[in-house]
C-alpha cells in the first residue's frame, strides 16, 4: 500500500524485551516492547484512538513478552502478548513513526514510568 516500506524480517529477542524490524528499505529498528504495549494502538487501549496515542501503565511482564505476531493484509502487523492481549494492529507507518519521530504519534513521550520499569 502506498510507499510505506514493509518488515521483511522481524526478531523478538524476549531476554531484553526488543523488537527488531527490518524493512523493505534496509532500515533496521529496535522497539522497546514496553513502548508498543504501552501505546498499544487497539479501540480498547485508545478509546477512540484519536492521535498522539495514550501511555497505558504497564504492571506485569506478561504484558511486555510477545506470543505471536501475524500480518494484517498488507499494511500492518497484529502483536499477541503473552497475557492474552491480541487486538493491537500496529499499521507498518506507525511502525516507523514510532521509531523515527516517537513525540509525534506518542503522547507523553518518552512516559515517566519508563524510568521505573523492573520487572
Ligand atoms: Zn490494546
Amino acid at each position: 500500500m502506498g510507499t510505506t516500506p514493509h518488515p521483511t524480517a522481524i526478531r523478538f529477542v524476549e531476554d531484553d524485551h526488543l523488537l527488531e524490524i527490518t524493512f523493505s528499505d534496509d532500515v533496521t529498528h529496535e522497539y522497546r516492547t514496553e513502548i508498543l504495549r504501552g501505546y498499544c494502538p487497539c479501540a480498547h487501549c485508545q478509546g477512540h484512538g484519536s492521535m498522539p496515542h495514550d501511555w497505558n501503565e504497564l504492571r506485569r511482564e506478561p504484558e511486555v513478552l510477545i506470543s505471536d505476531i501475524s500480518q494484517v493484509g498488507n499494511y500492518a502487523i497484529c502483536i499477541a502478548w503473552e497475557d492474552g492481549h491480541n487486538t493491537g494492529v500496529y499499521s507498518f507507518e506507525i511502525l516507523r513513526q514510532i521509531a523515527e519521530e516517537p513525540s509525534e504519534v506518542l503522547g507523553d513521550y518518552p512516559p515517566e514510568q519508563m524510568d521505573d520499569v523492573d520487572w
